[in-house]
């Protein structure tokens, strides 16, 4: 199964990264968003941060040139039918992948291997809703795409061995790793991730230690390049509680009980880097710690 042309779907923080990282690999990259906003500023964000690759020496400017004009937008969904691989990376609801399968499938060559990009939902029932669930699988990328090494390959419960192959062989062309996992909530990275950040908003719920306390020792005391806290920030304090909520609900373990303290960060809308107020407060010159 060769593939050379891929279709992207969403063109925001991840639909973005994956288009620049295939485009320096050589694949032919068709993106679209419902937002045609989205798609101008992903554009230039790929652009600029390119541009920055070239300035660190990482890559040629012709291999630049040439990787950004191998990126095409479209706001028509359905001329992504073409493709022979289509990620979507669109908004984290169900509803919203589901009907972006719904109106593709029609549109579809017979080969062409559909992924998702989702950190959470069920591989198995997105496949499930389409006409080949045995061509399905999870396509699951780090934020940022262009630094971060793994990819998450997650097959469903009808996935096949020449759709995994194919995905594999597209990971190892963009020099990354990928980690297979089965379909079971939050994969690998999060499942085991999460729960450790969730520990550590405990751990600053019972008073056992404060932000700085906690953060310093994971990193000296672990070796962890963060801290916990300070990583929720960057991931964002609401997708942390998605998380955390999938694997409760998908579990049904009380082990992973979202902590109360993250819970009422997320209802006051301080949401970490995104919203600028955290566990840290970075409106100011340095982050400060809000507890
Ligand atoms: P984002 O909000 O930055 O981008 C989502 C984009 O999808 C937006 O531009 C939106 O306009 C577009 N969109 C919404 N509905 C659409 C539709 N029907 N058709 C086409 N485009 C549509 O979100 P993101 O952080 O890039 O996340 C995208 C996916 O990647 C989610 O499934 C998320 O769980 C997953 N993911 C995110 C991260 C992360 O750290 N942010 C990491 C791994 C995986």
């Amino acid at each position: 199964m060769e593939i050379q042309t891929i279709g992207i779907v969403g063109a925001g923080q991840m639909g973005n990264g994956i288009a620049h990282v295939m485009a320096l690999a050589g694949y032919d990259v068709l993106l679209t968003d419902v937002s045609e906003d989205a798609m101008s500023a992903a554009m230039d964000t790929i652009e600029g941060n390119m541009k920055r690759q070239v300035g660190r020496g990482k890559i040629s400017e012709e291999d630049q040139q040439a990787a950004f004009a191998r990126i095409k937008t479209t706001p028509t969904l359905t001329d992504l039918g073409k493709s022979d691989l289509i990620i979507e990376a669109a908004t984290e609801r169900e509803t919203v992948k589901q009907a972006i399968f719904e109106d593709l499938i029609p549109h579809l060559k017979p080969t062409t291997i559909l992924t998702s990009n989702t950190s959470s939902i069920s591989i198995t029932r997105l496949a499930s809703r389409t006409d080949r669930p045995e061509k399905f699988m999870g396509f699951h990328f780090m934020n940022p795409v262009p630094v971060m090494q793994l990819v998450e390959l997650i097959r469903g419960i009808a996935t096949d061995e020449e759709t995994f192959n194919a995905c594999k062989e597209v990971v190892e062309r963009l020099n990354k790793t990928a980690a297979s996992a089965e379909d079971f909530p939050a994969f690998i990275v999060n499942r085991i991730l999460m729960p450790m950040i969730n520990e550590a908003v405990y751990t600053l719920y019972e008073g056992v230690g404060n932000v700085k306390s906690i953060d310093s020792s994971m990193k000296l005391g672990a070796n962890h390049p963060m801290g916990p806290l300070e990583l929720a920030d960057f991931i964002g304090l609401d997708t942390c509680l998605a998380i955390m909520n999938v694997l409760h609900d998908g579990l049904a373990d009380t082990k992973y009980r979202p902590c109360p303290l993250l819970t009422k960060y997320v209802e006051a809308g301080w949401l970490g880097r995104k919203t600028e107020r955290g566990f840290y407060d970075y409106r100011g010159d340095e982050p400060v710690p809000t507890r």
